[in-house]
């Protein structure tokens, strides 16, 4: 036989905090308090296997649930000392819903459950009030008839308006016992009217019309798109709990109220919450009256003159304040607390792991291994490393008023606010004045780079998640909403329209990279500080973690971000981004279009100077750790100039004929540039760039290793391979540059070559690629595109259908593909440690930053991940969970 009912009371239970699965969250969180001796009022919990009967047997319920029901029922009635049919104070019940994950707003909870016509009658006699008697009454009708029957809201507050109206009365609070008596009879009648049927009078008909409506719930459209949003497995199905009323509206010296063991804004170690008197259920969060504060400190901090807890009701107070203290003891974690004072008596109604926000989750986490409560790998494993991001990017004040115009995609986190521009020029004008600016294009482009780098936000009508604007953005640090719905640039008028408004060069806009909101106005920020306890859980990560990790940067800004978010080195510099901005781009074209060597050379001593620069101080700041340069790797299109104008400047750059260079222009362009002319193809093409890099390359360090007297350590990274012979090529070059240098100061150039792993064939063929590379760095980004044959991107057309059919479990340029992608990772990193033991090993897609392709990362034994440096923090401790093998999940009830 399978028992479908736990019980519970003060004291006892059935059941357990450890039977969460079967009892769901709030039913094993009741269990556990009555366990502990905590009042609680009686009740018992019917478990998630009666749901899964219900689903698997064209919802009906168990044929041997109706004993078990009644002798639960009958075991509430002892314990609360009166049953159903009690005739002077007969028995009320609350029926809860409450699966193993918490799931706001699933199905409204029926509370006062029991009452009919009869029995109201003595609830009145024993609360001594009519009026209350019959206005609970009223929402019992109304609240089981919409959750339960299915007859809407609306009918019963058209009728209760109608019936103010005839009688003059504006005001619910105007109306009196006899008012409402009347009200619940035209309530009565609604029902009759919809369903054909008298409004159900029997307490065990009502009940069982209750259980089987919560189940009924956990199909329904609210549920079905919560689950898809917080990743909730359908087949865990809900429990129901069913437990004596307990009322705190019964008098003054009654109340209800919600609390939390320690600040859930800050996690400060303080008594935290809110409670009315004289009220029942959701009174407190449905902001009809303003609760009080449930602690002296809490009133005085919050220049409250309502009365506290504290002062109401002193002995109560340091009960449930001794309870909190207890649970979060046991749970060992913060609690969120329902309670209710019943004419002076505390009953307690649920406890569970409390939600908080990312700074109040770090210091909780630390402060509690600090007091011995939780061990650091246990505070390592309680914090969502992607919360981290709450805490590097300014936020939006949660305090601030905001008019959300639209949403896109949260393409880069943060939040910022700023003047409306439209191209970069003007970004880069306004922002050298001193002012803030967003900038907003239909989507970026590499002329966009210095705007985006002026800008406090990027705004694009187009692209997707690893679009150019998403992906600049994220390594930039800055916010950045892509794709935004119905939103329309018009760069002729110089205004945008979204949601049939207009906005103006100037006015402002905020950005919440975050959510992906986008709001008219200027919102308040706020900039969360990298506190203490921030320091000291990276610290106990670092300890704990085997992966290092390395950031992608490539400007001294984004490498001396690296470095203050603990990056242990570079591990991809993109030589092309060096090119993105002002003049640079001019030569970078003319490289590109020159048609013999001697034009590429000149182009090319041009852009030497440049880049020797920008490398001396990439290893200066990054005083002796690894920095890992990618030898150019342009998508040719990407460079291309387009208009007359850019084709002009270029043209005069090179002293050539713009008919003519347009013409190159044409030949160069490519049908699918990804797949084209590019990485190590135009080394092996054009050598004189691998001479020009690597010479840039070989002479900053020595400058940087004068001026800083650490050695700086090189590795020098060849793009897009597939065969060994191509790296054995450009060695050959690099070696050649190497004793050049090396005749010219006296100084060898120490350095290590290595490729980047993008092709499929390249990761089959790690084995031999190894015997000339001393390390592989996945670039997964691209090796994802190739072994999927998807083009990021062209993906959004597609991948988002792919999703919600099931057919892809998540985006695999965000989460790496294990079974594919991350199996040519694993593939490749065998081949070439059986091929070079000592290889180096790392991975630098955007994957690097990602906490689940991480762990994949660790197991696959990589010994690296490279991120934007403002991952890095991410990353760290993904690492660490990782090496742990202990996740941070979501564990509230
Ligand atoms: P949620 O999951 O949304 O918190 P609950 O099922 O916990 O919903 O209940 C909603 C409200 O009803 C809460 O304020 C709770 O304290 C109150 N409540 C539930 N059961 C009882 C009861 N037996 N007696 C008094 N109040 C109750
Ligand atoms: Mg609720
Ligand atoms: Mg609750």
């Amino acid at each position: 036989m399978t028992k479908w009912a736990y019980s519970f009371r003060q004291g006892e239970a059935e059941g357990a905090a450890s039977m969460r699965e079967l009892l769901g969250g709030k039913g094993a969180g009741l269990a556990e308090m009555a366990r502990l001796g905590l009042p609680v009022p009686p009740g018992f919990t019917l478990t998630t296997e009666v749901c899964s009967y219900f689903y698997a047997h064209d919802k009906t319920l168990p044929p041997d649930l109706g004993e078990q029901l009644d002798s639960a029922l009958a075991k509430v009635g002892a314990v609360a000392g009166h049953g159903f049919d009690d005739a002077d104070w007969p028995l009320l019940v609350s029926v809860r819903s409450g699966g193993r994950a918490s799931m706001p707003g699933m199905m409204d909870t029926v509370l006062n459950l029991g009452l009919n016509d009869r029995t109201v009658g003595a609830l009145a006699r024993k609360c001594g009030d009519e009026r209350f008697a019959f206005d609970c009454y009223r929402r019992f009708i109304e609240m089981y008839s919409s959750v339960v029957l299915g007859v809407e809201h609306h009918e019963f507050e058209e009728a209760l308006d109608a019936f103010k109206e005839r009688r003059g009365l504006t005001l619910d609070a105007h109306l009196d016992a006899s008012d409402w008596q009347a009200v619940v009879a035209l309530y009565k009648d609604i029902v009759a009217h919809h369903k054909g049927a008298d409004f159900p009078q029997d307490p065990r008909a009502q009940l069982m019309g209750a259980i089987k409506a919560v189940f009924r719930s956990w199909m329904n459209p609210r549920a079905l798109v919560y689950r898809e949003l917080h990743n909730i497995p359908a087949d865990w199905g809900t429990a129901v709990n069913v437990q004596a009323m307990v009322f705190g509206n019964m008098d003054d010296s009654s109340a209800t109220g919600v609390a939390f063991s320690r600040n859930p804004s800050t996690g400060a170690r303080e008594f935290y919450g809110e409670f009315l008197i004289n009220a029942q259920g959701e009174d407190v969060v449905a902001g009809m009256r303003t609760p009080q504060p449930i602690s002296e400190a809490a009133r005085i901090a919050g220049k409250s003159e309502a009365i506290s807890l504290e002062k109401a009701m002193p002995a109560v107070y340091a009960q449930f304040k001794s309870y909190a203290e207890k649970l979060e003891a046991h749970y060992r974690d913060m609690q969120d607390m329902e309670f209710t004072v019943e004419r002076g008596k505390l009953w307690m109604l649920q406890t569970r792991g409390g939600k908080r926000t990312a700074p109040a989750a770090l210091k909780i986490a630390v402060d509690m291994a600090n007091e011995g409560i939780i061990t650091r790998e246990d505070a390592i494993a309680r914090i969502d490393p992607a919360s981290l991001d709450q805490l590097l990017h300014p936020t939006l004040d949660p305090e601030a008023k905001r008019a959300i115009l639209t949403s896109g995609l949260p393409a880069s986190p943060g939040a910022a606010y700023g003047e409306i521009v439209f191209d970069t020029q003007e970004a880069v004008a306004l922002a050298n004045e001193g002012r803030k600016v967003i900038l907003v294009r239909v989507e970026t482009s590499p002329e966009d780079i210095a705007g985006m780098h002026a800008a406090e936000g990027i705004l694009t009508a187009r692209g997707g998640m690893t679009s150019h604007a998403a992906v600049v953005a994220r390594g930039m640090g800055k916010p950045c909403v892509t794709s935004a719905v119905g939103l329309r640039v018009d760069y002729e008028d110089q205004s945008l329209s979204v949601m049939g408004r207009r906005f103006a060069k100037g006015e402002m806009i905020t950005l919440d990279g975050s959510a992906g909101h986008v709001i008219a106005g200027a919102v308040k920020m706020q900039r969360p500080e990298l506190t203490g306890e921030f320091a000291v859980l990276m610290g106990w990560a670092d300890a704990a973690r085997r992966l290092k990790v390395r950031a992608n940067a490539e400007t001294p800004a984004d490498a001396r971000a690296a470095r203050n978010f603990g990056a242990e080195g570079i591990g991809l510099a993109r030589t092309e981004h060096m090119f993105f901005e002002g003049e640079r781009i001019v030569a970078v074209r003319e490289m590109i279009l020159a048609d013999n060597t001697e034009g590429r050379r000149a182009a090319l001593a041009k852009l030497l100077p440049m880049q020797r620069d920008d490398f001396k101080e990439l290893f200066e700041i990054m005083a002796g750790l690894p920095v890992t340069i990618r030898l150019l790797d342009p998508p040719l299109h990407e460079f291309l100039p387009h208009s007359d104008a850019e084709i002009a400047s270029v043209a005069s750059a090179m002293g050539a004929d713009p008919a003519k260079l347009r013409k190159r222009a044409q030949e160069l362009s490519e049908f699918n540039p990804m797949l084209g002319f590019r990485g190590v193809r135009l080394a092996v093409a054009f050598p004189e760039i691998v001479d020009m890099q690597a010479r840039a390359i070989f002479e900053a360090a020595i400058a940087a290793a004068m001026e800083t007297g650490k050695a700086a350590q090189i590795e020098i990274m060849v793009p897009l391979v597939f065969a060994c012979a191509e790296l054995d090529f450009v060695k050959a070059r690099i070696e050649e540059t190497a004793r050049a240098v090396e005749e010219e100061t006296g100084i060898r150039p120490g350095y290590h070559l290595g490729t980047m792993i993008e092709l499929p064939r390249a990761a089959l063929r790690a084995g031999d690629i190894a015997r000339t590379a001393e390390f592989l760095s996945f670039g997964t980004n691209d090796l994802t595109q190739t072994a999927l044959g998807i083009s990021r991107d062209d993906a959004s057309a597609f991948l988002g259908t792919y999703r919600s059919k099931g057919i892809l479990p998540a985006d695999p340029f965000v989460t790496i593909d294990q079974e594919g992608v991350g199996e040519l990772v694993a593939i490749g990193c065998w081949r070439a440690r059986e091929a070079r033991q000592d290889i180096g090993l790392g991975v630098c897609g955007e994957h690097g930053g990602d906490p689940a392709s991480i762990a994949f990362f660790d197991k696959a034994g990589v010994d690296y991940v490279s991120c934007s440096p403002f991952r890095v923090p991410i990353a760290r401790l993904a690492a660490a969970q990782a090496a742990l093998g202990r996740y941070a999940s979501e564990g509230t009830a």
